[in-house]
Formats: C-alpha cells, sequence, structure tokens
C-alpha cells in the first residue's frame, strides 16, 4: 500500500464509475432525471484510514487470527465484507459466541474507528493481544476535552446517543477517571436539562425523561449540574449542536448570572470535519428544492441519520435508506421520529422531469450509492448512458 489512505486495496473495492462520474459533475441529466450530487459525502478521512489501517495488519500478521472488537464502522455491506476477509467480530450482532472471553497471545484485536470502552482495552492488555488501534483522530477530540473538563471540576454534558459506540466509550472515560456525564439526544432533551437548570423542570421529572442510562452512576442532580461543559459526538447534527450549546448557556446564565456563567458553564464543538462538511454540502443541494433527497448509509449510522435531518430542516421530502435492496415500488425507509424501518408508496412520479438529490453517510462505499442511483434511474424507466457505468 502506497500513497494516501484513499489508494489502499481495500478502499479501491468500493470505487463506483457513475458516482466517480457524478461526483466531478455534481449533476447529470438522464431522460426526465436531473441527478444531483453534493460536493461532499461518503466515506470519510477516518474510514479510509481504518480500512487502510485493517488493510496493512492483514499484511503485517498474515499467520494470525485478526478480530474486530466490534463494526469496524456502520455499514453492514463492510462489515461483510471484513468477515469474507476472515476478520472474526468479538462483539455486536456478529460476534462469535464465547471469542471475546478466549482471547490469548497471538491473537490480533482491532478498535473500530469509534474508538473502545476502557474496560475493553484494559481488558485486552490484560490477555497480552497485539492491538491494532484505528480510533479516528476526530473521535479523540471529545475524549480530551472531557478530561480537561473532569480536571477543573466539571461535570461532562454530551451531545450524542445512548448506546452508541463513541458515546459508549466517552462516557466509560469520564466514569472510569471518576468524572460525571450526562446525555443529552437531542434539542427535546436538551430543554428538558435546561428547565432543570431554571427550575421550572423537577429532578424526578429529567429523570423519568432522559434516557435511563443517559446519567453516570452516582449522578447526584444537586451537585453535579453544577458547572457543565458541553462536547458532541463527532457525527451529531452540528446546527442542533450549536442550538443545544446556546440553549444550555442561557440556562446557566439565568441560574448563575453573567459573573457566575464564566465559571459555570464551557461549550467545546467536538463534531468533525467530515461530518461537517457532509452536512453543509448536503443542505447546499436541499437548498435547490429537489423533488426527491435520498440520503444512503446503514440505519445504525448516526452521522447518515443526522444528513438525512438537514433535509427536514429544508422542507424537502428527504428519505435514509440502506442501500439497493430498498429502492422499488415501495421505498423502504427509516422513519426518523419513530426510528422503524417503513415503506411509502408513490415516491417516486412515473411521468414528467423529477429532479433527485442524493447524498451517503460517511461509512457508505460508493458502490452502494452507485447501486442505489442505477436502480433509481431504472424504477423511473431510464438509462443511463454507457459511459456512466
Ligand atoms: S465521521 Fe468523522 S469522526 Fe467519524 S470516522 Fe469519519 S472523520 Fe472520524
Amino acid at each position: 500500500m502506497t500513497g494516501s489512505f484513499e489508494d489502499s486495496d481495500v478502499r479501491q473495492t468500493y470505487l463506483d464509475p457513475l458516482v466517480a462520474r457524478l461526483r466531478e459533475h455534481g449533476t447529470m441529466e438522464v431522460g426526465r432525471l436531473t441527478l444531483q450530487l453534493p460536493q461532499s459525502f461518503g466515506f470519510c478521512w477516518g474510514v479510509d484510514r481504518a480500512l487502510a489501517m485493517v488493510e496493512k495488519a492483514r499484511q503485517e500478521f498474515p499467520e494470525q487470527r485478526l478480530w474486530l472488537l466490534s463494526s469496524l464502522i456502520h455499514n453492514p455491506r463492510v462489515n461483510a465484507d471484513m468477515r469474507r476477509m476472515g476478520i472474526g467480530f468479538l462483539k455486536g450482532p456478529l460476534a462469535e459466541p464465547g471469542a471475546f472471553d478466549q482471547l490469548g497471545v497471538g491473537d490480533v484485536v482491532i478498535i473500530p474507528a469509534f474508538s473502545a470502552e476502557v474496560e475493553d482495552m484494559l481488558y485486552l492488555e490484560s490477555r497480552g493481544v497485539a492491538i491494532v488501534d484505528t480510533t479516528c483522530p476526530w473521535v479523540i477530540k471529545p475524549h480530551k476535552r472531557t478530561l480537561k473538563f473532569l480536571r477543573e471540576g466539571f461535570t461532562t454534558v454530551i451531545h450524542g446517543t445512548v448506546g452508541h459506540d463513541e458515546t459508549r466509550a466517552t462516557c466509560s472515560l469520564v466514569q472510569h477517571e471518576g468524572g460525571h456525564f450526562v446525555v443529552v439526544h437531542d434539542l427535546g432533551e436538551a430543554e428538558i436539562l435546561a428547565g432543570f437548570l431554571r427550575g421550572t423542570v423537577a429532578a424526578e421529572e429529567m429523570r423519568r425523561q432522559l434516557h435511563p442510562q443517559a446519567f453516570s452512576e452516582g449522578f447526584d442532580l444537586g451537585v453535579h449540574t453544577l458547572r457543565l461543559g458541553l462536547i458532541n459526538q463527532t457525527t451529531m447534527l452540528a446546527a442542533e449542536s450549536r442550538a443545544i450549546g446556546n440553549l444550555l448557556r442561557l440556562a446557566v446564565l439565568e441560574r448563575d448570572g453573567e459573573e457566575g456563567l464564566a465559571d459555570s458553564f464551557r461549550d467545546f464543538d467536538t463534531i468533525c470535519r467530515a461530518t461537517q462538511n457532509n452536512q453543509d454540502a448536503a443542505l447546499k443541494v436541499a437548498g435547490d428544492n429537489p423533488d426527491l433527497f435520498l440520503v444512503v448509509g446503514g440505519y445504525d449510522s448516526s452521522n447518515t441519520r443526522n444528513l438525512a435531518r438537514v433535509g427536514d430542516n429544508a422542507n424537502v421530502p428527504a428519505f435514509h435508506i440502506e442501500g439497493p435492496d430498498a429502492v422499488a415500488a415501495r421505498l423502504s425507509y427509516r422513519d426518523r421520529a419513530s426510528g422503524r424501518i417503513l415503506e411509502i408508496e408513490d415516491w417516486l412520479p412515473q411521468q414528467g422531469p423529477v429532479r433527485i438529490a442524493f447524498s451517503a453517510g460517511a461509512s457508505t462505499p460508493d458502490t452502494i450509492l452507485g447501486s442505489v442511483i442505477e436502480r433509481v434511474v431504472r424504477l423511473a424507466g431510464e438509462n443511463l448512458p454507457l459511459s456512466a457505468v
């Protein structure tokens, strides 16, 4: 493997000629369809790096069993490819039962781009396994910030998703270092916390409304909400993170006054650049008012989910779909309000000009996006020019 992470052999297998052409031109007319892609979408630097590190590990340890602690990234195709390469999974839905407990010297364990819980890292070290750590440097940023908050006596407020690998790792770090955290998933949950700080929401009400695992063990509402430092899971909706920061700042200002604010509130943006760029670019294409906005990526991918929300904010019909199998007369998509996988009929106008914008999450291979576009074109009764595929 030479050159940049994008040059790795495994990365090359995810390239797609149709997406490459659309990436170059931005739009393409296909019969009555106008296909549009944003300036930034798909695999991020952190994913390219993780894939390149897996490839290097396979070369360095040709005789040893390679394991992934859990999904390398949140995309079913990529994880299935890892299995096809002979890499086993220790945790999550693809885990080989009992494998985690039987690790020993000679095993090689790959830490995913999201990082890992402190307890798992200590266990792996105790078993003497070789560790290949693909943790994205952007994920380290909130870790560093939360440790700074802790040293300065702040509780960490995490704008993130309880149970998401990255947020689980951050929570375990805070707890392991003797600190405290509270996780708010969205603006609605932040409003509950802000209400508590202002004194308009009772403690029991806040406990009831936030996720049961949103608080660190031993979280004392009277003590651990006095000084708050906000960070974000790297893949959240940037606009919402900013709104949450402003909301909590105002609530603390109301509670502690101008002088107290500086001593009791910190706000540090830890959204990663790839997430920010993809969201900004998606907002731009959504601003052109396409008839449809299809966002492609794993249903458990946080950054893809938030990319689809960009369409909502622009009042464009936007659907989060997992891949080409979702594209049929009835479109299968993830409903953002309920999190359920639903189907919708008549989603693709069968006559007249249609402008369709696409985007893809940071963990979505171009090959999947390309297959989605091809299916949509066929379903609309059009054919791609041979030069595009
Ligand atoms: S989405 Fe951001 S934080 Fe996650 S792997 Fe990519 S660059 Fe890193």
